[in-house]
């Protein structure tokens, strides 16, 4: 295992029917703007509810983050937040409005002329020491946003991946219930993209980190098992539960540490998103497994260790049983309705050009958790793909 240290500093309040916590954890003198979506955080009751918990305190509200956040969307927002003197941020949604706050957050003690920076840091921290406070009220389980200090905001048709300590949620309410109003293709999107969390994570090389390994399988285990059931069934709050854990449980940090991680499908799949507006959970599928079935060899041991204990695959040669556990992954993806192809959305060997220019663009061109995967090979899986 290699060196980490390691912190999260967000409060879970998990479960059901929970919002009057919101009342202890929110400062009473806080000066809150509550930040949302479009349409459904209103149209459900949550804001309602929100509003009703925070009480007498004073509030404004900012609607209109959309999927994917747009940069200025989010500087409007930071203006707002600025005139009002807004002292506590407050997100209702899904990853988009998290993102969303978090970049808001640092925005907000910045000059105006300054915002744009605060993308020019990739993974690595952004240089700024504070940020306002902000808390989230999670109604999709999928990016694990509500637990890391994380954020993806587009910019001129690019997804620009943004990182600080500054930003992690101070509590984060999960509400199974406030699940239940999702369409059903946004529960495939987020039980694709927290499988895919573990698994960026999880499947490079080994370093004999067990308790990550074995805390990634389970997750995996629990996605394959109660991902297809929230999917089908509204009724099954238990399944909806463990699934909305598991996508916490994904990206909160808890599983990466001391590990390589191989962030490619993700980096291939945002600029997926950023041209052709496929969904984030959406693009992952077309990509990883045509991905691993390019990187078999780099990835031989820790796919044998995943074709044996997440998919209890025992028969067979060692070549075998990997190709039956990437097999048994694109039909995973495929039972939630996920297409792993991308011809489906019309895209062809031009759409592959521009997404190769994109990544070159955005100096991703040495991805893997060795940097050995250059912009070529991933013509080739994208190829592959078709
Ligand atoms: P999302 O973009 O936040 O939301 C997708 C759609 O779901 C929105 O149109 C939203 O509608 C709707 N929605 C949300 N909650 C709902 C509910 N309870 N009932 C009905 N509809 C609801 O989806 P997401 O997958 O959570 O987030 C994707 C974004 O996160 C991408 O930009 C991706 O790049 C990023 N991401 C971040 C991380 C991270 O670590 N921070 C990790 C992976 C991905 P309304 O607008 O009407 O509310
Ligand atoms: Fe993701």
């Amino acid at each position: 295992m290699q060196d980490f240290n390691y912190h999260n500093p967000t409060q879970i309040v998990f479960g059901q029917n929970r919002f009057n916590e919101i009342d202890k954890l929110v400062p009473k003198d806080a000066n809150v703007m509550i930040t949302y979506g479009g349409q459904s955080a209103k149209k459900y009751g949550t804001i309602d509810k929100v509003i009703k918990a925070l009480g007498s305190r004073k509030i404004v509200e900012f609607s209109g983050i959309e999927a994917n956040p747009k940069f200025e969307t989010l500087v409007r927002a930071t203006e707002l937040a600025k005139q009002q003197q807004v002292t506590y941020l407050l997100a209702v949604g899904g990853g988009s409005v998290m993102d969303g706050t978090k970049f808001i957050a640092l925005a907000v003690l910045k000059p105006d002329s300054e915002y744009q920076d605060i993308l020019s840091h990739g993974f690595a921290p952004v240089p700024q020491k504070e940020a306002l406070p902000l808390a989230c009220v999670a109604t999709l389980p999928a990016t694990g946003s509500e637990m890391n200090g994380f954020a993806v905001i587009t910019l001129n048709e690019q997804k620009y991946p943004m990182f600080s300590p500054e930003v992690y949620p101070q509590f984060s309410l999960l509400d199974p219930d406030l699940t239940l109003t999702l369409p059903k293709e946004q529960i495939a999107n987020g039980v694709a993209d927290a499988f895919i969390h573990v698994i960026e994570q999880y499947l490079t090389y080994p370093v004999n980190a067990k308790v990550q390994d074995r805390t990634a399988e389970g997750i995996l285990k629990t996605l394959i098992e109660d991902g297809p059931v929230t999917y089908l069934d509204n009724n099954n709050i238990e399944a909806r539960k463990n699934f909305m854990w598991s996508a916490t449980s994904a990206l909160n940090g808890n599983i990466g540490v001391g590990v390589p991680q191989d962030w490619s499908t993700h980096m291939i799949g945002h600029e997926m998103t950023a041209l052709f507006d496929i969904a984030h959970g959406r693009t992952l599928g077309i990509v990883l497994p045509h991905l691993l079935r390019a990187r078999k060899q780099q990835k031989h041991a820790k796919l044998l260790q995943y074709a044996e204990r997440v998919w209890d695959i025992h028969n067979g040669t060692e070549e075998q049983k990997v190709d039956e556990a990437i097999t048994k992954t694109e039909a995973f993806f495929n039972s939630l309705d996920i297409v792993t192809r991308l011809s489906h959305y019309n895209i062809d060997e031009q759409g592959i050009e521009k997404i190769i220019s994109n990544l070159n663009k955005m100096g991703m061109t040495a991805l893997s958790e060795t940097q050995d995967l250059g912009l070529d090979e991933v013509r080739k899986i994208l190829l592959s793909a078709l």
